[in-house]
């Protein structure tokens, strides 16, 4: 009888560290997908016990319906553009037809105009990833300031495209509350994600473990970071959309998303494992 009872405990402390690592996953990607200018910065990066508690009932689907939520995947490509890989990205995209939103870095804009115009041409988004993409977390509020400033008007004088003044994203995903203030003053919704695949991780990520990741964490809707000058990233595209279109979303820009659908559901997106 003792050796069941036993068994029993040992049952129920797996069961509770399961919860608990579960919660500690959860608690480990808590930030926002995006920070749009009229919100709480303060609260929307440090949200209070009971907004944590909130989001982690949110989450685990007990507050609050999240039935209906649309399965839009936008594909969020950073820095650049560069020579070979933006050509090579673009044909890949249009060949999948898939319409994807581009932050770039204002300098490398300029060097190669003709690739950031290639961008728009194939009906890329086009959004601000700064000028010179440092750490704004290291930079004072001037520098900072003058980071997206210039980064935007880099791009403003290449392309047409009202994304640019919209939406920005912290290279590094580094960031402060001071610096999404400071976006928000500049008129801009700072962008994360809802999930990182970690393509960034040059060597040792292969085109699979992107499409498993992706799959494995994906929600509706979905914002995924990816990056321009990654073979890996070119490679697992067509394995995405094809899994991604079978399971019923659609692949759509930043913007148009972020049109159709409720900033609050973006943060707080339906799970959707596909
Ligand atoms: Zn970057």
């Amino acid at each position: 009888m003792k050796h069941w009872r036993a068994i029993a405990i040992a049952l129920v402390c797996a069961a509770l560290a399961a919860g608990a690592f579960r919660i500690f996953e959860h608690t480990a990607r808590l930030q926002p997908a995006l920070v749009t200018p009229k919100m709480d910065a303060q609260q929307a990066l440090s949200p209070s016990l009971a907004g944590h508690l909130k989001r982690l009932l949110r989450e685990q689907g007990i507050y609050g319906s999240r039935a209906g939520r649309p399965k839009l995947i936008a594909l969020t490509f950073d820095d650049g553009p560069y020579p070979v890989f933006t050509p090579l990205l673009l044909d890949a995209l249009e060949k999948l037809k898939i319409p994807a939103t581009f932050f770039l870095i204002g300098h490398d804009a300029q060097h190669w105009p003709e690739l950031t115009a290639r961008i728009e041409q194939s009906g890329g988004e086009i959004a601000n990833h700064t000028q010179t993409h440092p750490d704004l977390d290291r930079l004072t509020g001037t520098q900072v300031r003058r980071e997206i400033v210039d980064g935007r008007t880099s791009l403003d004088a290449l392309v047409k495209d009202p994304a640019i003044d919209l939406y920005f994203r912290p290279p590094h995903g580094r960031y402060t509350v001071g610096v999404v203030k400071t976006a928000q003053s500049l008129g801009y919704t700072t962008v994360l994600w809802n999930d990182d695949p970690g393509d960034w991780r040059t060597s040792s990520v292969t085109p699979q473990d992107i499409v498993a990741h992706v799959r494995r964490f994906a929600t509706a809707p979905d914002i995924v970071l990816l990056h321009s000058g990654k073979l890996a990233t070119i490679e697992m595209l067509p394995s995405l959309a094809a899994a991604f279109r079978s399971a019923g979303y659609r692949f759509v820009t930043l913007g148009s998303l972020m049109r159709a659908v409720p900033y609050d559901d973006v943060n707080h997106p339906a799970k959707h494992p596909v």
